[in-house]
């Protein structure tokens, strides 16, 4: 059986394990990175980080240097609404973590800040990237696509208008499927066990086959991430 892939799930705050998923483990800050690095199995693919809403608190140069032992960089980003470090220094963070990124994919937080965001990717040659739970503008999707990079789709998007308008207008093959697990969202804990919602609400939506929507996330995945089965 198709494994699930959750190409965003802060792993280390869930301590379970999950059967049939392949997840990437996002971090958040010096700690968690620590923590998120030792989960590193055939299925957990790991990323070391810090995220917008830490920039104001966190240290960069520590993370900086665990780059080499990590799959990929994430969660790193902009927020322009809910991070209290002002945005120049958003920036810095996000500009030093894409600089220093090896080729390796980022992962990235971009609420309100998805244009500013797409554009250090870009100038910065990013090679692969994905925008994570997408609630952006429709038309910068044609941009994301142009540059490669994907978008993933959170479970929410069973109830979330402005998510679901983006899958509407989103070509399947820049889509990966992502639980945020660990973060609560409208009352609930996000889990990787939610992911299914996801792909019912793809299958719909797009009138594709379950399994066919299944390979294609398959696909995408191992193309963001340079993975192979284990
Ligand atoms: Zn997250």
């Amino acid at each position: 059986m198709t494994p699930y892939y959750d190409a965003h799930c802060h792993y280390y705050s869930l301590k379970k394990k999950y059967e049939n998923f392949v997840i990437a483990a996002v971090s958040d800050d010096y700690s968690s990175s620590l923590e998120t690095l030792s989960l590193k199995d055939k299925n957990v693919l790991v990323g070391v980080a810090i995220h917008p809403w830490n920039v104001h608190r966190e240290k960069l140069e520590p993370v900086l240097k665990l780059i080499p032992k990590a799959d990929f960089i994430g969660e790193v980003g902009l927020d322009y609404r809910l991070a209290q470090a002002p945005k120049d220094m958003q920036i810095e963070y996000f500009t030093k973590f894409l600089q220093e990124s090896q080729g390796k994919l980022i992962n990235v937080h971009a609420l309100d800040a998805w244009k500013d965001a797409l554009d250090l990717l870009i100038k910065y040659d990013v090679k692969r990237a994905i925008l994570h739970w997408y609630s952006g503008p429709i038309e910068l999707l044609k941009d994301i696509e142009g540059a490669g990079y994907f978008i993933t789709v959170n479970p929410s998007v069973t109830f979330q208008k402005k998510h679901q308008r983006v899958v509407e207008n989103a070509p399947l093959k820049i889509i990966l499927t992502e639980s945020d697990g660990g973060y609560e969202y409208r009352g609930r804990l996000l889990e990787p066990i939610h992911i299914p919602e996801a792909i019912d609400f793809l299958e719909k939506i797009k009138n594709i086959e379950k399994e066919k929507i299944l390979k294609i996330i398959e696909e995408n995945f191992k193309k963001a991430f340079n993975f192979s089965d284990p």
